[in-house]
């Protein structure tokens, strides 16, 4: 069964009426929805997901990154799949949220996509440019968030992934 024909108009009704902005909490950093329902916009065919850096909020649908949604059997690779869209999906959006725009520099988890296809090909991880763009804004610890990364992917069966966040850990304490 293919199910993007049931419409809806969540993105129309979260964000011109203000919907979340009201409900960040007062000590949150970014305010992100995440639904299973698929969404689409004004003009546009469906969107995965909606940012704003100026409310500091956003929404994201999960929907499309489901083999059922396309009528297909699910496995383990399947879900590994979806797994991985979903880390993309909501890696991408909430670092627009954080201020970031589209990048034209590297393969990088900020290039911008247009289709599943193009995202599936995109990169997990962003690249030095944007990653020292997140890091200028968040002030985060960049060794701690490597490796928290790694064992994320390495707990959900995405050993490339982990694999990938480890070797950057090192070069990065290399780099010191
Ligand atoms: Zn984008
Ligand atoms: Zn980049």
């Amino acid at each position: 069964m293919v199910r993007h024909r049931q419409k809806n108009f969540v993105i129309l009704f979260v964000f011109p009426n203000g919907r979340m902005e009201p409900k960040l909490p007062d000590d949150a950093a970014i305010y992100l929805g995440i639904t299973m329902t698929d969404l689409y916009a004004e003009n546009l065919n469906y969107v995965f997901g909606y940012g704003s850096f100026e409310t500091r909020t956003g929404v994201y649908s999960l929907a499309r990154y489901f083999p059922d949604f396309w009528g297909q059997p699910s496995n383990a690779d399947s879900k590994r799949l979806t797994l991985r869209r979903s880390f993309k999906v909501l890696n991408h959006e909430a670092s627009h949220v954080f201020g970031l725009k589209h990048c034209i520099f590297y393969d990088c988890s900020m290039n911008g996509s247009n289709s599943l296809e193009e995202a599936d090909n995109s990169a997990i991880h962003e690249c030095p440019v944007c990653h020292q763009k997140l890091l200028e804004s968040l002030q985060f610890d960049p060794e701690k968030r490597f490796k928290a990364l790694s064992e994320i992917f390495s707990k959900h069966g995405l050993d490339e992934e982990s694999q990938w966040w480890n070797t950057r850990s090192a070069n990065w304490l290399r780099s010191r």
